[in-house]
């Protein structure tokens, strides 16, 4: 939920960026895009019956009232459906055992509908913009992570450190309940990766493997989602 300008227009859009998508697609998944919706909101079912996995995308700050904080100066203006409607498709979709993968904004969504908190500007806390150097690309805005052995964030990286595209200036703070994290930045420590404790494939990576052609994160998601636990699993185990 955007202003954008495409073609001759300039007007609100519901938009997601393609390497998203392609992403998705080249792994072999269907990439169908879900707008924020008030009946969402209230029913998310409607839309998980369908699905076989969740990917929640990246954009802006999440809400400080969300997690029962004051918001920072430096915080986006809210976009409050955007934010309702993703934390009610996470909480159901974990609920029922969809895979989700939230990228981004969407590993603090999905830390905030477990009850988690977010560090709203880390440029105050760290005293360093290394985490968003520059503000609008990937290339330039790189750093290292590393991953817990075992882990399903270790398992998307195919090892237990990566050089990630970056670009971001809030992070998990407090983990929420059922979450643990599974990567952190070199050097400030910073949360990268948050997962679910839990038998549910729930990831969510603070980087941007949408920006890596060569990220194996999208993937993973989609080999979560192929082995079953969403729609499509149901269907096949109904012949
Ligand atoms: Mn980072």
């Amino acid at each position: 939920m955007e202003p954008a300008r495409w073609s001759v227009w300039d007007m609100p859009a519901a938009l997601v960026p393609m390497n998203y998508i392609e992403h998705l697609q080249r792994a072999g998944a269907v990439a169908m895009m879900i707008p924020p919706d008030p009946a969402l909101v209230d029913r998310p079912e409607t839309v998980l019956d369908r699905l076989d996995g969740l990917l929640l995308v990246g954009g802006v700050d999440v809400d400080a009232a969300c997690y029962g904080d004051e918001p920072h100066p430096e915080s986006d203006p809210p976009i409050p459906l955007r934010d309702a409607t993703e934390l009610a498709l996470v909480r159901a979709a974990v609920a029922r055992g969809v895979p989700v993968l939230g990228i981004c904004r969407g590993a603090q969504v999905i830390n905030v509908a477990a009850g988690g908190t977010l560090s709203q500007h880390l440029p105050e806390e760290l005293g360093t913009t290394e985490h968003r150097r520059a503000i609008g690309v990937f290339i330039g805005n790189e750093h290292e992570v590393e991953a817990e052995p075992g882990t399903r964030a270790f398992a998307a990286m195919g090892g237990p450190t990566g050089l990630v595209a970056s670009h971001h200036h809030q992070a998990i703070d407090r983990v929420g309940d059922g979450l643990r994290v599974s990567a952190r930045a070199d050097g400030d420590g910073v949360a990268e990766a948050v997962e679910g404790t839990g038998p549910g494939w729930l990831l969510g990576v603070q980087w941007h493997p949408e920006a890596d052609p060569d990220s194996g994160v999208i993937a993973a998601l989609v080999d979560a989602a192929r082995d079953g636990g969403g729609a499509g699993a149901d269907r096949e185990e109904g012949g």
